[in-house]
């Protein structure tokens, strides 16, 4: 297999990293050589940022009137369906996810795409027209400049494109760190977005690690905004750093969603809904469905068929199109999530299906772990507090509907839940309680574009998709315009 070897694109070009240095990424399902990024420094930022400062000043990209932009998102939405195999291959290989599923997130990266070109043609303001003969008052919106993105390694594609068709949208010029496990996309798709007429400079990608570039594009003067996904524990630092500055922060963090299952469900649908909840993506999905909270009556029938369904799930390679669980990122990862099983068993959780390594059929030298369930689960247990990020289900039961309220909320999280029942006016009760940025009713993981995504409580702040993501990258700028004879203006009436 031939290696892949990327510099970082920096001004519509390839850019030689000041260090000269590469990282390696080796596969997590098989343990070959497939791809070098270049190991980014302070230098290799610092000359991004000023590209894309001068470009911004320069108005070269925020002065294209927004029809236009948007057909360029639109264009660049054709070209990444016309490569999308190739960047289903890249991504299923750096993160060790099934093709089949990366095949979807890049399609549904141009998905966003296409929504965001739609925003772009939309941007407006407001007119405050009856305050009077002499007085109008305009509320106009401006790309906000320089935007920096890190990004994370689950979901390479889809958590960069909840954040750059947007920024682009808005006008804004835009400098992307990806994760230096799976930086292959993002510089597949900087040379696709040149393609469909971009121009230089407006999309920069700097690859490294997050102590080498992530840490300098969140401290660069210059970078007016930082849209990070990622990890609670970096997207804190990241808040601390920013605030010397007052850079604007939006962070998109960690989850520990739960499906509520009520015993009135459609319990066949729950079932499906629920296995898929956790599994996909190997359950390294910030909004994987961890916890299952069951009505107590039918608990005992749903957990036997979750067992049986979970033994038809197909564990292999990721590049197999059967394939619905893949290779988790890496060893260390690995170790993780053996070891918060280990931690479950001694807390007292009961283990009924799964649990271990899995090597047998050539999955040796990968790090492969299949659906694995504890029954028992008490809320003081570290898997039901702890985002895990396996494929690990923990099983609480309920009796009542303000119980199994109380146990959904009970987590310092608010990404994502789910409920499942047939009780329409309880569907709408209880969603309206669930202390979540998203409600799933009924299904699990499914939403639209037009649906803003993001985090209650430690789960972050900020929004993604929707209107709401057009504005994070938007200054809102308010002009008082007086007219006619001009009257004196007292000096005690401007603050
Ligand atoms: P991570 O926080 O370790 O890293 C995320 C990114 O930040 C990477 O690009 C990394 O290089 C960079 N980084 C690391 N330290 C940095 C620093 N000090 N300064 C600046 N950048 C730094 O997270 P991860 O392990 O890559 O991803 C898993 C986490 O991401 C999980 O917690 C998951 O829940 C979360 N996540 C959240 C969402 C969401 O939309 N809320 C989506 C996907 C993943």
């Amino acid at each position: 297999m031939s290696v892949r070897q990327y510099n970082h694109w920096i001004n519509g070009a390839e850019y030689v990293p000041a260090s000269a240095q590469y990282l390696e990424r080796t596969s997590p399902a098989h343990g070959e050589l497939l791809a070098k990024f270049a190991a980014g420094t302070a230098a290799d930022v610092d000359a991004a940022v000023k590209i894309a400062s001068d470009l911004h000043k320069s108005g070269a990209w925020s002065s294209v009137p927004g029809s236009e932009r948007g057909k360029i998102l639109n264009a660049f939405a054709d070209l990444i369906v016309r490569d999308a195999d190739r960047l289903a291959l890249i991504e299923a290989e750096e993160v060790g996810k099934p093709i089949t599923y990366a095949k979807g997130e890049v399609l549904w990266s141009a998905e966003l795409t296409r929504y965001a070109a739609s925003l772009a043609w939309n941007i407006q303001g407001e007119a405050y027209t009856h305050a009077g003969e002499d007085k109008l008052g305009l509320v106009t919106r401006e790309a906000r400049g320089v935007v920096g993105m890190i990004v994370p390694w689950n979901f390479p594609m889809v958590c960069l494109f909840q954040k750059l068709p947007y920024a682009l949208a808005a006008g804004c010029p835009v400098v992307i760190k990806p994760s230096e496990l799976t930086s292959g996309t993002a510089l597949e798709i900087a040379r696709l977005a040149a393609e469909a007429g971009l121009p230089a400079g407006v999309l920069n990608v700097v690859t490294g690690t997050g102590s080498q570039v992530g840490e300098r594009l969140t401290r660069h003067p210059e970078v007016s905004t930082v849209s990070f996904t990622g990890s609670t524990r970096v997207g804190k630092q990241i808040a601390a750093s920013a605030a010397t500055d007052l850079t604007r922060v939006a962070l998109e963090l960690g989850g520990k969603a739960a499906n509520v299952v009520f015993a009135d469900a459609d319990l066949d649908a729950a079932l499906d809904g629920v296995l898929f909840g956790v599994i996909l993506n190997q359950g390294e999905e910030c909004v994987a469905g961890t916890r299952l909270l069951i009505e107590e009556s039918v608990a005992d029938e749903f957990v036997a068929k979750l067992v049986e369904r979970a033994k038809k799930v197909v564990i292999g390679l990721p590049l197999d199109e059967k394939v619905q669980i893949g290779a988790l990122i890496h060893g260390q990862h690995l170790e993780s999530v053996l070891n918060y099983i280990e931690i479950a068993k001694q807390e007292g959780a009961k283990l009924v299906y799964g649990g271990e390594r899995i090597t047998a059929n050539g999955l040796d030298k990968g790090f492969f772990v299949g659906p694995t369930i504890f029954t028992e689960v008490k809320p003081e247990h570290r898997i039901f507090r702890e985002e895990i990020f396996g494929p690990v289900l923990s099983v609480t039961t309920f009796q009542t509907t303000e119980q199994a309220i109380a146990l959904a909320n009970d987590t310092e999280y608010g990404l994502g839940n789910g409920l499942w029942t047939k009780d329409v006016d309880k569907a709408i009760q209880v969603s309206r309680k669930l202390q979540s940025g998203t409600v799933f009713v009924n299904t699990f993981l499914e939403t639209l574009p037009q649906l803003p995504f993001g985090g209650f409580k430690q789960s972050g702040y900020g929004r993604e998709n929707g209107v709401d993501s057009l504005n994070e990258y938007l200054e809102v700028k308010s002009t008082f315009i007086k007219l006619g004879q001009r009257a004196p203006v007292l000096p005690n009436t401007v603050a």
